[in-house]
């Protein structure tokens, strides 16, 4: 069995800009990324990214244009991410899925897909629907808060980035 860690993508792995990232020149990545990623790597766990891209069911964006950014984002981070998985539905749009966090579909493909232990397993993200979904398989979560923005509840610490996120993880 492996552990894991399942990862949002917008405000995690890139700057969070307050719309939608589907061009290269808003996929920004902060400075201490790629190194949180690649000690999680060396510490054994599995880096899944779980993301939800509405902006495909609004027809802002295309799949092609997510799959550029996860080349991008893969390429920043060495190439050790094992899966980058994404939820293009919108229930307002064209229909529910399970998939769309705070559903935890994409969670449970990578479980099943990686053989995961879910019970020493982490997820990082900056919403609360993120925590929800991990909440949803009894994942342990690390928020990042984006400002003065309070946690959710249930989180198991709250970090300002990721490297701080990764610090934790990597301590417990
Ligand atoms: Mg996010």
């Amino acid at each position: 069995m492996n552990k894991c860690v399942f990862l949002d993508r917008d405000g995690v792995l890139n700057q969070e800009i307050g719309t939608y990232v589907y061009q290269p020149e808003n996929l920004v990545i902060p400075e201490d990324v790629p190194q949180a990623i690649q000690r999680l790597k060396k510490a054994g766990y599995l880096l899944v990214v779980v993301t939800n891209q509405a902006g495909i069911a609004k027809g802002l964006y295309t799949r092609q244009e997510v799959l550029q950014c996860h080349q991008i984002i893969q390429q920043a981070c060495g190439g050790v991410l094992d899966a980058l998985y994404y939820c293009p539905y919108h229930p307002a749009y064209d229909s529910e899925s399970l998939c769309r966090k705070p559903g935890s579909l994409m969670l449970e493909k990578a479980t099943a897909r990686f053989g995961i232990d879910l019970s020493v397993s982490w997820m990082i993200g900056d919403r609360q629907r993120d925590m929800e979904a991990a909440q949803r398989l009894q994942v342990k979560t690390v928020f990042i808060r984006a400002s003065e923005e309070e946690s959710p509840p249930g989180v198991w610490y709250t970090a300002n980035r990721l490297s701080e996120a990764a610090d934790f993880i990597l301590s417990h």
